[in-house]
């Protein structure tokens, strides 16, 4: 697999990836190889992804501390120093790898973070994604932070807390599933899959489903996502930056076969994002 070959991706139609179980694997594996490793030095490549300091105050006020651990929150990644934390949001194209010897920037890298071990990189091609690097548990002026739902996969977010979370959300019921101040961490894509997996119309009102589609609903959300948990847990960094779904239902699959039905997978565009559905699958 070629460094630059993720960045042959669709530049017509955004992904909206990656959402919350590729942040959840990604975490896991910067924290394997990164943890216990100093900063040696950090290069921004491109200063349009970096906030809330200067460049060179960024580039600076972290080098020699030491990565404790990384961790996904809804669709932001915090790297744990010991002083600071670095919070990204990748947003639509943001990318993470690691790399062990000499790598030339290319015009989609934005960060260089070199250590004691690997050197990371956050990559970015529409330059969308924001690196932050703030005191330790200060997200305060992280833009989107605050005023966020509960996690998707939050054991806490049981179905009754669900179920008073969604009837205070209005409009098309997908919009709903996207929206981070009501549950974080679903995106674009994965809306489709537990939207299929439940059953649902991506367009229906919330204010139209029943009590049984909303138990529906929150069970297809945990069983989808902790689904693609399991089949991401196994790939690389570099395979998920790649952005190899193989294993989606109906997204970006229009016109393929509906794998619940047999029947052919629709496709609706709006806004530059894509909507696949089951006209049979789906009421
Ligand atoms: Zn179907």
């Amino acid at each position: 697999m070629t460094i630059g070959s993720y960045l042959n991706i669709q530049r017509d139609i955004l992904s909206d990836m990656p959402e919350l179980p590729e942040l959840q694997v990604i975490s896991a594996e910067l924290t394997d190889i990164l943890a216990g490793h100093s900063i040696k030095q950090i290069t921004v490549h491109n200063h349009i992804v970096v906030h809330g300091l200067p460049v060179d105050e960024f580039t600076l006020v972290a080098v020699g501390e030491v990565f404790q651990k990384v961790r996904a929150d809804g669709k932001f990644i915090i790297m744990t120093l010991e002083k600071h934390d670095i919070v990204i949001n990748p947003m639509l194209t943001g990318r993470f790898r690691t790399v062990s010897r000499y790598k030339k920037p290319t015009k989609s890298d934005m960060v260089s973070i070199q250590t004691t071990g690997e050197t990371f990189w956050y990559s970015d091609l529409k330059k969308m994604g924001r690196v932050y690097l703030v005191p330790t548990g200060d997200y305060s002026g992280v833009a989107g932070f605050g005023d966020r739902g509960p996690s998707a996969l939050d054991p806490d977010l049981t179905l009754d807390v669900f179920k008073d979370r969604i009837k205070q959300r209005n409009g098309q019921i997908k919009n709903v599933l996207r929206n981070q101040q009501f549950v974080k961490g679903i995106g674009n894509a994965y809306a489709d899959e537990i939207l299929v997996y439940a059953g649902i119309l991506p367009f229906r009102k919330r204010s139209s489903l029943n009590e049984d589609e909303i138990e529906r609903l929150y069970d297809s959300m945990r069983k989808v996502l902790t689904r693609i948990l399991d089949v991401l847990s196994g790939r690389s960094l570099d395979e998920i930056a790649i952005e190899k779904r193989d294993f989606m239902m109906v997204h970006n699959r229009g016109g393929e076969i509906c794998p619940l039905c047999g029947g052919r997978v629709s496709e609706v565009k709006a806004n530059r994002f894509k909507t696949n559905y089951c006209q049979s699958c789906q009421k």
